[in-house]
């Protein structure tokens, strides 16, 4: 999946139903160029990669964010449903820790195993 940050709408930034992304939010009004945000210049699968590696990446990457605050603000009031935003990754609206392994999750002492 790629998502270009600067294609992404922000409810409740917009106004008069324009759509505005992250480039007009971030960017001064005047002609100077702007912060220098991270996930302008990483390619965006970086912020939507599954491996454990990249999403370290990715929130290392944030973390050298001037917007970063905002942009978790923005994350969650819009309910993110995956990526990393604001430092954190995403799904289904919250953040989480870390993404589940793909499988049957293993059984916790204490689990029953059923029979079948
Ligand atoms: S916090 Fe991360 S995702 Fe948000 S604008 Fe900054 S670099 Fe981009």
């Amino acid at each position: 999946m790629t998502v270009l940050f600067s294609e992404l709408l922000v409810p409740g930034w917009a106004e008069g139903g324009t759509m505005i992304g992250m480039r007009e939010v971030t960017a001064p009004t005047d002609n100077s160029t702007g912060f220098n945000l991270p996930c302008h210049s990483a390619d965006p699968e970086t912020f939507f990669a599954e491996t454990p590696a990249m999403i370290a990446f990715a929130k290392s990457l944030c973390g050298e964010c001037p917007v970063r605050t905002q942009c978790l603000e923005g994350a969650l009031s819009r309910s993110e449903p995956c990526g990393v935003w604001g430092g954190e990754l995403f799904d289904e609206g919250r953040p989480i820790i870390a993404k589940r392994a793909p499988g049957r999750p293993r059984l916790q002492r204490g689990d029953v195993e059923l029979a079948g």
